[in-house]
């Protein structure tokens, strides 16, 4: 039997074309900047990112975190979405280890926040208030659908951040599932944003590695926090030859992923007790809900997975799938008939 694992995008194993790449890999120290590949990657970052550097980081966690510890000092706020990656899943390590207060403000289902909101947020020059110095957004939104976060949205948040003297972030986990839904090159999405994060290891399939980018000044600061948290690495390359193939060859695969995901909302749409939007779903993650009480969330995942389909639950009664390299069109049509034979009574 095989297993169709729908999970997460993180699960991902790397092509055979990336395996021979890291395989035969030019190698050298990147903490002193050694390594060939390294540099390489960094500058292919700042390029499509349209920035002036970018920093290869171990995971995306660490990339978020790099990023607000050089745009917020100690004590100050950070305004970031409720739903927000950040806010929820990085083991509040900007508040750990950065001293920086967050301010959490709702995302509403297409992962925005609403502007008037953020406009309120900004605090006002008096010695009770903490300073505001940073507006983050996530692109796309995991716990918003997988809802991508168009162009004309992050210019009027970089309007209200350069009215206010703020820095802007975008976590772009899965940037490239944005600009595949969107239709837009990278580096015009996050025009005028500080500073973007993306992961190598989720839709882009790679085993590790994030990148940071951002101004030349921004990445100097950004390197000596990520040797200061212990994510200097040496031979990198490893992580970096995987991650030049990835780039160069990921937009396909993007492409069916996404394709792949409407297939998968449009199947489970057609079955009893399965409650879901299929228009919600423009990149590659699917949610949808069981009708009341229909199951308990736990003898349900379980039964599934004895049935050889994987996924999490990720708010109450809300169940997240995720399409990646490793899932295939006729996985799709099987975990639909899975779901078709479980719940049909
Ligand atoms: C996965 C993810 C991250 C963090 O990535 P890790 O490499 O797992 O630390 C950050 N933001 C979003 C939106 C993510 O989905």
């Amino acid at each position: 039997m095989k297993i169709i694992d729908l999970r997460s995008d993180t699960i991902t194993l790397p092509s055979q074309e990336m395996s021979d790449a890291i395989f035969k890999a030019q190698l050298g120290d990147d903490v002193f900047s050694e390594d060939e590949n390294v540099n390489l990657l960094e500058s292919k970052a700042a390029t499509l990112s349209g920035k002036e550097a970018a920093l290869l980081v171990p995971s995306g966690t660490m990339a978020n975190l790099i990023s607000f510890l050089v745009h917020c000092p100690r004590g100050t706020e950070a305004i970031l979405g409720d739903k927000s990656h950040t806010f929820i899943y990085e083991a509040g390590g900007i508040s750990a280890f950065g001293g920086i207060h967050s301010h959490q403000l709702r995302n509403d289902m297409d992962g925005l926040i609403d502007l008037e909101e953020i406009k309120k947020s900004i605090r006002e020059d008096n010695v009770h208030f903490p300073q505001t110095s940073l507006i983050s957004l996530e692109n796309t939104h995991n716990k918003c659908f997988g809802a991508p976060i168009p162009r004309e949205y992050i210019q009027e948040v970089i309007n209200i951040a350069h009215e206010n003297d703020l820095k802007t972030h975008i976590d772009g986990a899965r940037i490239f599932n944005a600009t595949a839904a969107l239709d837009i090159e990278l580096s015009d999405l996050v025009d005028g944003i500080d500073s973007i994060t993306f992961c190598l290891s989720k839709g882009l399939s790679c085993p590790i590695g994030s990148l940071v980018c951002g101004s030349k000044d921004f990445i100097y600061h950004a390197r000596r926090t990520r040797k200061a948290l212990g994510g200097g690495m040496r031979q990198a390359g490893i992580i970096a030859a995987a991650g030049l193939v990835a780039l160069e060859n990921s937009d396909k695969q993007i492409h069916k992923d996404h394709k792949n995901a409407k297939l998968l909302a449009e199947g489970l749409s057609t079955i009893n007790h399965i409650s879901i939007d299929v228009n919600r779903v423009q990149t590659n993650i699917v949610y949808f809900k069981l009708s009341n009480d229909i199951m308990e969330s736990n003898k349900f995942l379980k039964a599934m997975e004895d049935a050889g389909v994987l996924f999490f639950e990720s708010f109450a009664n809300q169940y997240r799938l995720v399409t990646h390299y490793g899932i295939h069109e006729s996985d799709i049509y099987n975990a639909v008939e899975i779901f078709k034979k479980h719940l049909s009574f």
